[in-house]
């Protein structure tokens, strides 16, 4: 069939999908939930100092059913990685994961030859959308890691990018 056909009104959902996901991106509910230091930081972003409400992300959410974001921050044991999937598998769609800090990354510190208690990346069980590397990473990663997964929901940036400072 020719797009002749196509009534106009469907043409328009390309339209209100950019509006949807323009609302999503400017509201997002993180779930509240930290599995290490990394989570102190995170707690940081939404205090008073860093104020994460600025960017319309500080409603973090103590349900999942509630929730559009997993930030993981913090270590993951295999003990706890069950338990982290059931809580992403609750999360409502669309919804996107954080993996905060190098643990979540990669097992950070505790990724050595012989550990059998962590899994080495929330991406091993989780589709993560975005990295923020550090240990910890500064509540300002956290933020930039926000405004990452905003630009990825609306395809473009609202704010300014913030250039790297060179040492030395
Ligand atoms: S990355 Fe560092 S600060 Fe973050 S949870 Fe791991 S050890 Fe703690």
């Amino acid at each position: 069939m020719g797009t002749e056909n196509i009534p106009s009104s469907l043409v328009q959902f390309a339209s209100a999908d950019k509006l949807i996901n323009l609302g999503r991106a400017n509201s997002l509910w993180p779930l509240t939930f930290g599995i290490a230091c990394c989570a102190i930081e995170m707690m940081c972003a939404g205090a008073a100092r860093f104020d994460l409400s600025r960017f319309g992300a500080e409603v973090f959410r103590p349900s999942p059913r509630q929730a559009d974001v997993m930030i993981v921050a913090g270590t993951i044991t295999k003990k706890m990685a069950p338990g982290i999937k059931t809580l992403y598998d609750q999360m409502p769609e669309p919804k996107w994961v954080i993996a905060m800090g190098n643990c979540a990354i990669s097992g950070g510190p505790f990724n050595f030859e012989g550990q059998y208690s962590i899994v080495e990346g929330a991406d091993q069980f989780l589709p993560v959308d975005i990295y923020i590397p550090g240990c910890p990473p500064r509540p300002e990663a956290l933020i930039e890691g926000i405004l990452q997964l905003e630009h990825k929901i609306t395809k473009w940036r609202r704010w300014p990018e913030i250039e790297a400072k060179r040492m030395g």
